[in-house]
């Protein structure tokens, strides 16, 4: 079976009875010391039974950290390259109800992007669109790419999802990685939250991530909105979506991001808080489950939070970002897509990470690697 497949084979009902019945303490006790652990002791740490013992779980995380990943805090910028959009998700700043105006960055305003960018020390750019077939659409896209790889030796996407076929011309074009968030893995949730456009086809994007590592691409990184669901039973397919991935593509780099909702203006859905202590909860239950894989997080969360997750399990930040299309270069009093809440500059998170003794890096990849990989 596919990681896909296998993903919905999964019994919703059966996850929620494995995150949120009661544990004894010694179980979880337990579960902090174990060598690996399976599916269900994930699930357990994802638990209120778990919370108790956070501190031990997040010391616990912090070695497993350390021992995987060293001091290194890899460091990234986005990019936004258009806001046009024609899907509605009913959580988004860009979605087409609200009628923002489009901006869709011609080449110049890319390069100059590019450019500034680059110029501060950023090796690894995140470009991101809406979803606008006609005015954003693969060519587009295509393009931008080919444009920032004489800028950046590593380039990841985080847009629309699309066929294998497109996802080749995107890692010929020189794409690393993609971001593909499933948003939340509640089927019928889903639905309502994003009642038109091509971003209603739940499948189509929860396989986007194998068409792309099968088109050639070497990074995938995944996600949920923190805060559309309930957070327990989301991690729980997250977690699973991102280790079967793993144990099918072991030869890609599987990622995974906590990005926690902001809320728009008259957003007609309901949210479902997340606490801090959820969310440190959250990250270092991935942590114990996948020592080895990546963990991302932007700067939606504050300064505070972002400072004291870097111990815990984080491994890739973001810093300096603006999320405004274009917003490097281009003044404008257009909504971005969330207000950021960690406005530091790339030299102040640098030297906060240093501070606190990791090495922050910028770049760790080079075009070569781009020659290899595509020669074996
Ligand atoms: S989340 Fe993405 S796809 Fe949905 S409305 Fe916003 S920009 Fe469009």
């Amino acid at each position: 079976m596919t990681p896909s497949e296998t993903l919905a084979a999964l019994e919703p009902q059966r996850i929620i009875t494995l995150t949120h019945q009661a544990y004894h303490p010694e179980h979880i006790l337990s579960l902090v010391e174990k060598e690996r652990l399976s599916f269900e002791d994930f699930c357990a740490l994802l638990s209120p039974s778990a919370e108790p013992f956070l501190p031990q779980i997040a010391l616990r995380a912090q070695t497993l950290t350390l021992s995987h990943f060293g001091c290194v805090k890899q460091l990234y910028t986005p990019l936004y390259l258009s806001n046009a959009c024609i899907n509605q998700c009913l959580y988004c700043g860009f979605q087409a109800r609200l009628n923002i105006p489009s901006i869709i960055l011609n080449e110049k305003e890319m390069v100059d992007n590019y450019k500034f960018l680059a110029k501060l020390g950023f090796g690894h750019i995140l470009l991101l669109t809406g979803e606008s077939p006609l005015l954003a659409g693969v060519d587009y896209i295509e393009r931008a790419i080919i444009l920032a790889k004489d800028h950046f030796p590593f380039v990841s996407l985080e847009v629309f999802p699309v066929s294998t076929s497109d996802y080749i011309r995107y890692a010929e074009a020189g794409a690393n990685g993609i971001t593909l968030y499933q948003e939340t893995y509640d089927k019928t949730l889903y639905r309502s939250l994003h009642p038109k456009g091509p971003k209603s086809d739940y499948s189509f994007r929860l396989e986007g991530p194998e068409r792309a590592l099968r088109a050639g691409i070497r990074q995938v990184g995944l996600g949920v909105l923190l805060g559309l669901s309930d957070w327990r039973l989301d991690s729980a397919f997250l977690g699973y979506h991102a280790f079967n991935l793993q144990q099918f593509y072991w030869q890609a780099s599987i990622q995974v991001s906590f990005p926690r909702i902001q809320p728009i203006l008259d957003a007609p859905h309901e949210i479902f808080q997340v606490s801090d202590k959820a969310f440190v909860q959250l990250i270092c239950a991935f942590r114990l489950f996948l020592p080895q894989i990546g963990l991302t997080l932007s700067t939606r969360e504050s300064m505070d939070l972002r400072n004291k997750l870097i111990h815990l399990g984080i491994t890739h930040i973001s810093a300096g970002s603006n999320t405004r299309p274009g917003g490097y270069t281009r003044a404008s009093k257009d909504p971005g897509q969330f207000e950021t809440q960690d406005n530091r500059s790339l030299s102040d998170v640098i030297h906060m990470l240093a501070q606190q003794g990791f090495d922050p890096v910028l770049k760790d990849w080079s075009p070569f690697f781009d020659l290899a990989s595509k020669s074996t």
